[in-house]
C-alpha cells in the first residue's frame, strides 16, 4: 500500500510499504481521510514531547474510513463495510489508571496505526461508528471535538458564562462551538491571522481581537464589565498566550491550557494572583472520556465549514507547508 513515511526530521516521503496485518482483536480500515493536527507538525519537526524522533514512522491520528476486515476475537459486532472514525489510543480497561477514571494515563494503551496510509489496523476501542448523516470528512473531527468538549467541561463553561479563547485554529473554533452550545453568554476570540479570525466571527464569537493591533486585556475587561472571564482557553500552545490566559480570568475563573507546549519551558504565574482571584489552571491531556459523547455531537454541530482543504496523499508535504503557513483551517489527507 501507499503510505507517507517520515524518514527523518522534516522529511516525509510517499512510498510503498507492506499492508498492516489485522490481529484477532483488531479491525482493519481502508482510510478515507486523515486530518493534519498541530501535533503532526510538531512530530514532523521532531519536537512533540510524547513521540521520540525515531524513524521510519507513519503518522496521522485523526482519521475516518471503512472497515475491510474484522478480527476473530472482536466483541463489539463491527461489520465489513461499516463507516468509522478512529482515534489515537485505546485504553486497556484493566490497569490502575483505567480503573481509577483516568484512562488517558493507561499504562497499556493500544497506540495508533498511522493513518497517512491506505490502510490501518485498530483495536476496537479506537473505532467509533459514524452516524449515516455524518460524512467521512467530518468523521475525522471526532478526536479534536472530544478535546474541545473536555476543555469546556474542565473550564466549567455553562449557561451565562463568559469565555475567552486565544487562538482560532480548529481547537479554538471547536471550543467556540461547544461553548456556544453550552450557553456561554459572551465569547471573545483572540487571533492574529485575519483568515482564522473570520471563521470565529462567522461562528458566533461575540467579539474578535487581533492581538497584534489591539490590547486583548482591555477589550476583554471591557466586555466583562471589568471582571474578567469565567473561563479562558489557550488554544495556541504559545507560552505568552498561556501566561495571558491567567490574566484574562476573573474571580473564580478557570484557565484551560488546551494545547501542547514545548517540553521544559516555563511560564511565570503569580501565586498571589491565583489566591486573590481564586483561579484554577487546568492542563488537557487527551480526552478518552468524551469520545462517545463527541461522536454523538458530530451530527449536531456544523463542522463541514472547518474542513477547508483536502490533499491526495502524494501531496502531503504541500499540505504540511500550507498548514504551517496558516493558509488552511483543517487540512485532510485522502490516501
Ligand atoms: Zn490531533
Ligand atoms: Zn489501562
Amino acid at each position: 500500500m501507499k503510505a507517507a513515511v517520515q524518514k527523518a526530521i522534516n522529511r516525509v516521503e510517499v512510498e510503498e510499504v507492506p499492508e498492516p496485518v489485522t490481529q484477532p482483536e483488531q479491525v482493519k480500515v481502508k482510510i478515507a481521510f486523515a486530518g493534519i493536527c498541530g501535533t503532526d507538525i510538531e512530530i514532523l519537526h521532531g519536537q512533540f514531547g510524547l513521540v521520540k524522533p525515531e524513524f521510519p514512522k507513519i503518522e496521522g491520528h485523526e482519521a475516518s474510513g471503512v472497515i475491510v476486515e474484522v478480527g476473530s476475537k472482536t466483541k463489539l459486532g463491527y461489520q465489513v463495510g461499516q463507516r468509522v472514525a478512529m482515534v489515537p489510543a485505546a485504553p486497556c480497561g484493566a490497569c490502575y489508571f483505567c480503573r481509577n477514571g483516568q484512562e488517558a494515563f493507561c499504562e497499556h494503551n493500544t497506540m495508533y496505526s498511522g493513518a497517512f496510509a491506505e490502510y490501518g489496523v485498530y483495536g476496537e476501542g479506537q473505532v467509533f461508528p459514524l452516524p449515516d448523516e455524518v460524512s467521512l470528512e467530518v468523521g475525522t473531527m471526532l478526536e479534536p471535538l472530544s478535546i474541545a468538549m473536555r476543555g469546556c467541561d474542565v473550564g466549567r463553561v455553562g449557561p451565562g458564562k463568559s469565555v475567552a479563547i486565544l487562538g482560532s485554529g480548529p481547537i479554538g473554533l471547536l471550543t467556540l462551538m461547544v461553548a456556544e452550545r453550552s450557553g456561554a453568554s459572551k465569547i471573545l476570540v483572540s487571533e492574529p491571522v485575519a483568515y482564522k479570525r473570520e471563521f470565529a466571527e462567522r461562528m458566533g464569537a461575540t467579539r474578535t481581537v487581533d492581538p497584534t493591533s489591539e490590547d486583548v486585556a482591555s477589550v476583554g475587561f471591557e466586555l466583562t464589565g471589568g471582571r474578567g472571564f469565567d473561563a479562558v482557553f489557550d488554544c495556541t500552545g504559545k507560552l505568552e498566550a498561556a501566561r495571558q490566559a491567567v490574566h484574562l480570568a476573573g474571580p473564580g475563573g478557570h484557565v484551560v491550557w488546551a494545547a501542547v507546549y514545548p517540553v521544559g519551558k516555563e511560564v511565570g504565574v503569580s501565586p498571589w494572583l491565583l489566591y486573590e482571584k481564586d483561579l484554577s489552571i487546568h492542563g488537557l491531556f487527551q480526552s478518552p472520556y468524551f469520545l462517545w459523547r463527541a461522536s454523538a455531537m458530530l451530527p449536531v454541530l456544523d463542522l463541514e465549514p472547518l474542513i477547508t482543504h483536502v490533499y491526495p496523499l502524494e501531496r502531503i508535504n504541500e499540505a504540511f507547508a500550507d498548514q504551517m503557513a496558516g493558509r488552511v483551517m483543517k487540512a485532510l489527507i485522502q490516501p
